[in-house]
């Protein structure tokens, strides 16, 4: 069955509406947008890093989270969590590296060559450089080793380090924080580190 504008597009002017006022003309240009339905299930990316964005997204329902990595080379995402968390009573953070890697593999060039890197390039790829020397330091100088050792560093941060509404929640029981390694060639994901006291979180 066809998705007719009226399904969506009048619902999504009405609760437009709601917040600021349109013409006849703002409205009738408004339904008459072309539009197509996604449905996206959790944990799947609206839109990721060097996408080209062709399409307006416009949320209907549920909720979306926003992330990115800012000019000083921090990633934008510790205010995400910390709303996820606190207001929306997320229970997990799984913080997840991949295979073949290509901000933990300039890291390693940085290290191990000498590379350098331009404006927020360099920046976005110094946080991790710890991360390329620890991995060497325990004897797996591999780019998996560093994106493993770059994932444990993040998740001490968020176990460690980060905002009171964060390390609350993991001292009550209400929030874990896991990190995992994604091998791309072959789809598995090696949670690897689950937590040592994840006996504090209450599955119900
Ligand atoms: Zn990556």
């Amino acid at each position: 069955m066809p998705v007719l504008s009226e399904d969506i597009l009048a619902p999504a002017l009405k609760r437009l509406e709601r917040r600021s006022a349109f013409s006849d003309v703002d409205r009738s240009v408004f339904l008459s947008l072309p539009f197509f339905v996604k449905t996206m299930s959790p944990s799947n990316y609206i839109i990721r890093e060097q996408d080209l964005t062709k399409n307006c997204c416009v949320l209907l329902s549920g909720f979306a989270f926003r992330s990115k990595v800012v000019g000083n080379g921090g990633r934008q995402i510790l205010g995400s969590l910390e709303f996820a968390v606190s207001v929306l009573g997320v229970p997990l953070i799984v913080v997840m590296g991949h295979e073949g890697c290509g901000a933990v593999s300039a890291a390693m060039s940085v290290v191990n060559k000498g590379a350098r890197f331009p404006g927020n390039i360099g920046k976005m790829v110094e946080p991790i450089i710890p991360a390329v020397l620890e991995a060497a330091r325990l004897g797996d100088a591999t780019l998996e080793g560093a994106v493993r050792q770059n994932v444990a560093h993040a998740v001490r941060e968020l176990r460690e380090d980060s905002a009171p509404t964060l390390i609350d929640a993991q001292a009550s029981g209400r929030l874990l924080v896991v990190g995992a390694y994604y091998a791309l060639g072959t789809g598995e994901v090696d949670f690897f580190d689950t937590g040592a006291d994840s006996s504090a979180f209450k599955t119900s």
